[in-house]
Formats: structure tokens, sequence, C-alpha cells
């Protein structure tokens, strides 16, 4: 048993801590049902087409590699001319599916993007062999056209900004959030004791970064809710004019809570930024294709926003690694940098001075790069080819299907089906909005207890118990494992289901389990 001692320590950890303490308890709980871990947002499904590509690429390269040189198992390097033309005969584009969506990638590259066919090919080829460090370290050349015609295909709504954006491919999302945050403090675009907004609930590292205590975090709260029709609050986005606040960190859609922006909350944020042209915004959109006809913030103020984007979870990718940064070429950042007083200018000239022959010329993307290798190590940065090229087919299995995207329409049928499982299961309303990703869904077990049970019930849940009481039973007696929103910055009682990481079969299994121990408190109380 947790003593109530024990719960209190716990509750210092972060979500993550927490939970995985909880999943020991779990794998042996004490009813002895099957162990159902939903509280990891790691999808269990993949994206297997360019997956197989890659491994074609792999095999073309190293043939390839042994025309200049082949003794054993060492071979040379590739060379430019006529590789297109040898990728074609290698390739067996009639009878295998993969070979054609190869094939295909060339020529969408050349006929869409107006890359060079050999030179894509060779791009391809020797940066899945990865003989090469990344040349340019930032991005390599028609890598940044793919990924870039991704992005604006599944996140802008429309909105032609792939020319005008430039990227910085990062280990994941999560590197793409340090490197960010690191650049803007080391370039003095946010100071101690600024202000900077975050939408709440959030992803728990945004809210646990030790440099964050220098700033003054200011909660906006965009969840729309059903008492307020779904529509956002404009009270909530009013608070961004507040002028001492630097910058707005967004997740959206959002973690935990699951919902995107919707057009209303675009328009204020739009009319923000006109009242107040130097407001940084950076919006995490990693979820962004969970949603039908999504539009990101970026797409909506490009020149203030740093858009980032990860391929972890629509293609179940979290071990490669694979995250982007992009930045309008005109932007916020740059200006920003432009208006610093002498002294701070001259110093960051200094810090640049060994990268760039003008440092003061030196954009804040190419800083970012800098910074993310500790200045010195420059000329050794970027994110691993293999990575690179990796990202590049992940987006063109989307490129080559714009229209009528299957993988991506499979994706949100799964976590569709979870979620309306659950739901069913603990007989609550779903929340039908078109906003809502349903990748996570936030379940309020007093709004539970109080429904199911009554007020008197629910009162006695919230003055008798710790917070964490009912998550902790849950995993030691029903062995379900959740996550718990308050590490998230949501209300007590609010537990995070993940729709991503656990059989559609689960999900009713999960809601049982959750009304069966909400059925043993209430016995226990009817006894007090
Ligand atoms: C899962 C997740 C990421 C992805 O991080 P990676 O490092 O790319 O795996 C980024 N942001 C949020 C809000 C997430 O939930």
């Amino acid at each position: 048993m947790v003593t109530k001692k024990e719960e209190q320590q716990l509750e210092t950890l972060g979500a993550f801590e927490i939970s995985n303490d909880m999943l020991k308890l779990a794998q042996h709980n004490e009813k002895n049902n099957i162990f159902l871990n939903a509280g990891r947002g790691n999808p269990n499904w993949l994206n297997t087409k360019a997956r197989l590509a890659f491994a074609r690429i792999i095999e073309f390269g190293t043939q390839e590699s042994r025309r200049t040189m082949d003794q054993g198992d060492l071979a040379g390097y590739t060379t430019l001319e006529g590789i297109r033309e040898r990728l074609e005969t290698f390739l067996d584009s009639e009878s295998s599916e993969i070979d054609r969506f190869l094939l295909d990638a060339v020529d969408y590259a050349h006929d869409q993007l107006g890359a060079d066919k050999d030179e894509f090919v060779k791009e391809l080829v020797d940066g899945a062999i990865g003989n090469n460090y990344p040349v340019p370290s930032r991005i390599l050349k028609n890598s940044e056209r793919v990924i870039n015609a991704y992005l604006e295909s599944a996140l802008y709504r429309g909105e032609k900004l792939a020319d005008q954006t430039e990227l910085f491919p990062t280990e994941g999302g999560t590197a793409a959030i340090v490197y960010i945050f690191n650049s803007l403090k080391e370039n003095k675009l946010i100071k101690k004791g600024d202000k900077i907004a975050i939408n709440t609930p959030i992803f728990t590292p945004y809210l646990q970064i030790p440099e964050l205590n220098d700033y003054d975090m200011v909660e906006v709260d965009l969840r729309s809710t059903e008492e307020n029709n779904w529509e956002i609050q404009a009270s909530e986005i009013d608070k961004l004019n507040d002028k001492d606040i630097k910058a707005f960190f967004i997740v959206n859609p959002s973690n935990p809570g699951a919902m995107a922006f919707d057009d209303a909350a675009l328009a204020e944020i739009k009319k923000v930024v006109e009242a107040r042209p130097d407001f940084i915004i950076i919006t995490d959109d990693v979820y962004g294709t969970f949603v039908t006809d999504f539009k990101t913030v970026y797409s909506v103020v490009p020149h203030n926003t740093l858009l980032v984007y990860s391929y972890s979870k629509l293609f179940g990718a979290t071990g490669w690694r694979l995250g982007v940064i992009a930045a309008n070429k005109d932007n916020v950042f740059d200006r920003l940098i432009g208006k610093l007083d002498e002294k701070d200018k001259e110093e960051l000239n200094t810090r640049y001075a060994i990268n760039v022959i003008d440092p003061e010329k030196m954009s804040f993307i190419d800083r970012m790069v800098a910074d993310s290798r500790s200045v010195g190590l420059y000329h050794t940065s970027g994110l691993s080819t293999p990575q690179q090229i990796m990202e590049v087919l992940f987006s063109l299995t989307h490129l080559l299907n714009r229209e009528k995207d299957a993988y991506i329409d499979a994706s949100k049928a799964i976590v569709d089906r979870r979620y309306d499982a659950l739901y069913k299961g603990l007989k609550i309303e779903k929340n039908p909005s078109k906003e809502n990703s349903k990748y996570y869904s936030l379940i309020d077990i007093y709004g539970l207890a109080e429904e199911l049970y009554g007020s008197a019930f629910k009162d006695y849940l919230v003055d008798n118990f710790e917070q964490v009481d009912f998550l902790y039973n849950l995993s030691e007696k029903n062995g379900v494992v959740l996550m718990d929103g308050v590490g998230f910055g949501t209300q007590p009682g609010e537990l995070r289901v993940s729709e991503a990481n656990l059989p559609d079969e689960d999900y009713e299994i999960l809601a049982k389990q959750i009304l069966e121990l909400l059925g043993e408190y209430h016995a226990q109380f009817l006894q007090h």
C-alpha cells in the first residue's frame, strides 16, 4: 500500500516520473488484471512505406559505392553522373510498390519542387549512406524543399509559405525546443524577469525546463469548454496584450488537452500581433495532422512565429528522433537582434565571430544551428544525414498522396475509434468539436464521481484523499496506468488517457476499470 505521505512526496515528481513508478505497481496489480498502460503518447502504429524505401536506398547506395572502389566490405564514393538512370535500372517499378514510390518521388521533386533529378537521387543516396558531414549544416538542399512542401501541405491549410520558409531539422521536437529556448536566451530576445505566456494545460517539459524559472510564466488557457459552446474566451487571449509578455509558447493541438486553436482563436492571435509587431510565438504542432483542416499559427502570423514539428507521432518514429524548426525568411527574431543595444550586439558579434565573417548579419536560424553545438563546433553541426533523409521520405509519403492521404486518414481513424470506445465505456459525452485531435483525453475523475454518485461523494473524494490516490490505486489494484494531469497544469483529478498506445479493444476495458474503482471508493464512502 502507498501511504498518504508517500503520495504527497510523489506529487512533487514530474508526471512522467510518477508514471514510471506506477508501471511497476500495475504489472503486479492486486486483481491480477491485464496490465494496461495508457500513460504514454508513443503511438503503437508506424509507417512502413518510408522505412522500406529507406532500406532500398541503402541497397542501391552501396551498389553505387562499389562502382568507384570494391574490395570486400570496402567501397568508394558515389558519383553524380547518370545516377538517376542507374536508380531506375536498379528499381523494379513494375512489381514493387516501394520502388514505384521512389521513382515517383524523384519525378515529384523535379516536377513540383524544381530539383535536378541526379542531384536529388545523390542527396538521398549519400544522405542515407551517411558518408559525409551534413553540408550545408543547417539542412541538405533538396531535403529543405521536400520538408517545406510537406509542412505547407500538412499544416498551413492552403497558405503558400514554403518558398519563404527556412528549416533546421533537429533530433526530435525535444531538441528543437531546447535549441529554441537556448538561442532566444543567448541572443537576449528573452531576458530574466520577462513574462512568457503558455497555453495550459501543456506538455510537462515546457513547465520543467529549469531555465524557465528565470521567467514569469503567464498561463493562457485556450481550451474551449462546453459551457462556452466550445468557443475560446476572448479574455484569455486578451492577456497577450500585456506589453511585459515577450513570448507565447503554444502546443497546438495541445497535449494533454488535445484541442487545436479554432479560427476565432487564430484571428485573435493575428490581432495581437498586428498591435504588437515584436511579439514572439513558438508553436509546437506535433499533433497537427490529427485534426482535419488544421491551420497552424505559423500560417497566420508567419513573421513572428517559429514552428516546431516532429515526425514521432504520426509516423511512429520516436526512436528515430526526427524534428524540425521552421522560420520565415523575414522574421521578428532577426529584426529584434538588429535592434539590440550596441553592447549586446558587440558581445554577440564576438560570440559568433568564429563562425562567419559578418556575424552581425548571421540569421537567428543559423545562430540556432551554431548554438546547438556550443558555437565552437558549428562546422560539425546539423542533424545526421540519414535522419534528414528519413524526414524526406516520411514527407514524401504524404506529398505523393496529397489529395487523399490514406495513411493519415487511417491514423486519425485509430485514435477516433479508441476515443469513442473510452467515452462510450465511461458513459460521458464526447467532445464533437472538429478541433479535437483525440490523441489524448482528459478524464475528470471528480466530475465523473459527481455525475455518477452525487456531490457529497465528490466532496468526500476531494477531502479525504490525495489527488494522486485514485491514479495510484488504479495501477496498484486494477493494473491501469494513466498520467496525472496536474503535472501538465490541469485541475486536480484530471487524468490523461493516451489514445495512441493500446490496442483498440483495451479502451473499453480501461473505462470499465475506472468505473469499477470509482464504485469501490463509493462503497467505502457509504460505510464511513
Ligand atoms: C510527443 C511530443 C513531441 C515530440 O517530441 P519528439 O522529441 O519529437 O519525440 C513534441 N511536443 C509535444 C507537445 C509532444 O507531445
